[in-house]
């Protein structure tokens, strides 16, 4: 059941990346990262098999297993040397050389932190197209990608919380969110949030701005292209950023956070329009 969930995101990213050419290399590498991370969440959950639910009124990030993750971030960081495009590739190497005591601050730093990878971008806004990344932001998305299935996990193995309306930033982490879901309801639509770190749901407001609280439905639009119809960008034009909703009315089969990823077409009309995206994924885009 927990294997499907990982298997569906990895034979969706397959398969758009043949929809979608424009997104065949971003998507074939998900597809590998995916893979390492559905084995790591397996060997947690077997490691962690007889330990109680977390209760649901205890901070996820309460937890910190290092003497499990430890010992698994450095086959990640040789991992992903080896498939990412540059400069996350030599950022990968650069943060492997660190040895334990540098990887056990990156994991700290980004668990206790406020779990933000905000990039710093260059002049053109582009991060992948600069020829190195800013050591704390290369250091903070590589820990991000290597403690998703463990937050994944977490959440998943919790009991369930009761939450008062309808938060920002998850109930469950307080990561932000990094794409929002249609999913039909009675005549309509509802709409909810993915979280960036545990892959918890929660639902939200249809015109609510996630960033900045702008609820004026003039200030809230969104825009989406004919051939990608399934996907929208929601835009706020009171603090101009944005994040992408995934209308599961229009197409069963999307899962969200790996459709997200696969339309940069639409990164790049929000950003040629002014707007800043709420959340990197963890492609950098
Ligand atoms: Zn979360
Ligand atoms: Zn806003």
């Amino acid at each position: 059941m927990i294997d499907k969930k990982w298997d569906r995101r990895i034979r969706r990213a397959n398969e758009l990346a043949s929809t979608y050419p424009f997104s065949a290399e971003g998507l074939s590498y998900y597809a590998r990262v995916a893979t390492f991370q559905k084995g790591l969440y397996s060997e947690i959950r077997k490691a962690l098999a007889g330990s109680p639910k977390i209760s649901a009124d205890r901070p996820l990030r309460d937890e910190l297993d290092l003497f499990l993750l430890l010992p698994r971030i450095s086959g990640f960081l040789s991992m992903i040397h080896e498939i990412a495009p540059m400069p996350l590739s030599e950022a990968a190497g650069s943060l492997a050389e660190k040895g334990p005591g540098g990887w056990q601050r990156a994991i700290e730093d980004f668990w206790h932190g406020d779990a933000e990878v905000d990039p710093v971008m260059n002049d053109d806004e582009q991060i992948q197209a600069s020829d190195f990344l800013d050591a704390s932001y290369s250091d903070r998305l590589l820990t991000w990608i290597f403690l998703q299935p463990y937050a994944e996990y977490l959440a998943d193995h919790r009991e369930v919380a009761i939450v008062d309306g309808t938060p920002s930033t998850c109930p469950l982490c307080g990561g932000k969110p990094i794409v929002g879901v249609l999913r039909s309801e009675g005549d309509g639509a509802k709409k909810s949030l993915i979280c960036m770190l545990c892959a918890h749901e929660w639902t939200f407001r249809r015109i609510y701005c996630p960033a900045c609280g702008e609820e004026r439905e003039p200030q809230m639009a969104f825009y989406s292209a004919p051939e990608i119809a399934h996907v929208r960008v929601d835009v706020c034009d009171t603090c101009h950023t944005y994040l992408k909703s995934i209308d599961l009315t229009k197409t069963g089969l999307a899962v969200p956070v790996v459709d997200e990823l696969a339309t940069i077409p639409l990164d790049l009309w929000a950003r040629e329009h002014g707007y800043m995206k709420l959340q990197i994924n963890l492609l950098g885009t």
